[in-house]
């Protein structure tokens, strides 16, 4: 029989990759997917954004429940938490769209190999190979005619430890058979306050560790005293500008010191410690050896087009340096390359057009320039902000905390960057997106017609603002 040459092979299936080979199979090419793990769906779908949020629903009803008779519904005194039953549900989450997936691969006939896929080297006449090391032990080469590398991250440990069933990464954290007392959580970016809010929201004592000098550290400065005041008021331990923090683990769990901001050496006994700092590329051992691409601390970079320097291999999602590490980025990187195969219309990824959502409680979502560094890049800056109070559906919510702030260039107006802490950040932060992308002005955004009452007329007064003519304020 013919051996089969694939027009593309796409080695990953996460976000990035599974975007990639299916939009590129609904171009038309002929597509094989190899990945490593036995389900599809990468860090996303398995250990990342859709555990989390699941869990974060979780402790999200739960609180509802709590103060049910806040909202006029008696007899939900003494709700309990069913431990098991979170991990269920979720799990049950997961492999719902993991099934998803494999419909979508048959659907689009995409050939799915299940194994650990290196290069070879270049491509050979014009086709490159792939070693596959097979779940069941044995080997397969796949032959294709360009390659997508897009094999994702994994969780970075502290120097010195490994994570077992008391020093978490993200990957632990999600299976713990109970829910744990105490927590200390290392790092405070969006992975370590997404789990902070899930773990304080059903109960449990927690502690956030940052080594900077400021919670969300990517995030609008104002973003970040925001969320610490929050946390605080929430009862959320958070230590800024440590140092030196150790781990050491007992019979009760884990005794963590460290060097506050003030130079005082502390100490905090708990059940669990989550290491949540930073992702490392998982590019070691998939071949680039042989190929004439040279990672750069491990990441691979690329130009617009995501092309790396081997010709005809690509590299999209988590392994690629200078993109932020999001799904959504990897996903949007994978159909501008299938539409490159493909010959069709692509836009490069735009990184400053690149929606960054945190869904800690209260939720934040960012796109653009910060003020700081709208300023930094010699723009002459106007910013307007409203506050949620002034918002009818965010009382409706009881969701008061928090902000709008809007980022403008002062002379015509247009938006550069919107910063938001509150309720729904994350969903309405796409309207700020399409603004950006269409290089819209706070003048056009004034005089858009927002539906009443919801959580979005926030922007319209956030726009407002920008004029001083906030209405709601
Ligand atoms: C706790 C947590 C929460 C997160 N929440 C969000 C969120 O809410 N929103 C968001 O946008 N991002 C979130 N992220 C980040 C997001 O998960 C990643 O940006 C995204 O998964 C990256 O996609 P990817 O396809 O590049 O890699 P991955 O999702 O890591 O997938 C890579 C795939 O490649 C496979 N693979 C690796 N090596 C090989 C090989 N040699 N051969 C074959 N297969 C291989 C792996 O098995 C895996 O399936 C979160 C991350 C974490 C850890």
């Amino acid at each position: 029989m013919a051996e089969t040459i694939f027009d593309v092979v796409v080695v990953g299936g996460g976000p990035a990759g599974y975007t990639c080979a299916i939009r590129a199979a609904q171009f038309g090419l002929k597509v094989a997917l190899i990945d490593a793990n036995d389900r599809l769906g990468g860090t996303c779908l398995l250990w990342g954004c859709i555990p989390t949020k699941a869990m974060l629903f979780t402790a999200e009803i739960w609180d509802h429940l709590k103060h049910a008779d806040k909202y006029g519904i008696d007899g939900v005194a003494e709700p309990k938490l069913n431990w098991k039953n979170v991990l269920a549900r979720k799990d049950d989450v997961i492999s719902r769209h993991t099934k998803g997936l494999d419909f979508l691969m048959k659907k689009n006939k995409i050939t799915t190999f299940k194994g650990f896929g290196r290069l070879t080297g270049g491509a050979k006449d014009g086709i490159h190979s792939i070693d596959v090391k097979l779940a069941d032990g044995k080997a397969e080469t796949v032959k294709a005619k360009k390659v997508v590398l897009a094999t994702g991250s994994d969780a970075r440990m502290l120097p010195g430890y490994k994570a077992d069933e008391t020093i978490l990464t993200n990957y632990e954290i999600l299976k713990i058979g109970e829910m744990p007392k105490s927590l200390v959580v290392i790092g405070s970016g969006a992975v370590g306050v997404e789990f902070a809010s899930i773990f304080k929201g059903v109960g449990a004592e927690v502690t956030i560790l940052e080594m900077l000098p400021r919670v969300v550290p990517v995030e609008d400065e104002e973003i970040s005293k925001e969320l610490l005041r929050l946390f605080k008021k929430r009862g959320i331990d958070v230590n800024l500008s440590v140092k030196d923090t150790k781990i050491e683990k007992n019979k009760d769990g884990a005794l963590v010191s460290f060097t506050d901001a003030n130079g005082k050496t502390q100490t905090k006994q708990v059940e669990k410690v989550l290491v949540a700092v930073g992702r490392a590329p998982r590019t070691a051992d998939i071949g680039l050896d042989k190929t004439k691409i040279v990672p750069d601390r491990g990441f691979i970079m690329t130009n617009e087009w995501m092309e790396t320097t081997e010709p005809g291999v690509y590299a999209i999602g988590d392994i690629v340096g200078g993109l932020p590490q999001l799904a959504h980025v990897g996903s949007m990187a994978g159909l501008v390359v299938a539409a490159r195969l493909a010959g069709k219309f692509a836009k490069p990824v735009n990184r400053t057009r690149v929606p960054g959502c945190t869904y800690c409680d209260p939720q934040i979502a960012s796109v653009g320039l910060t003020e700081a560094q709208a300023k930094e890049k010699g723009f002459q800056v106007k910013v307007g902000k409203f506050p949620f109070v002034g918002n009818s559906k965010a009382t409706i919510l009881d969701a008061h905390d928090g902000f709008v702030k809007v980022v403008s260039e002062a002379k015509y107006g247009e938006i550069l960057g919107v910063h938001i802490i509150g309720p729904y950040a994350t969903e309405i932060i796409a309207e700020c997106v399409t603004a950006l992308e269409l290089e819209a002005t706070v003048e056009e955004m004034m005089f858009t017609i927002h539906a009443h009452p919801t959580v979005a007329e926030a922007l319209l007064d956030g726009f407002s603002s920008v004029e001083g003519l906030a209405v709601n304020v």
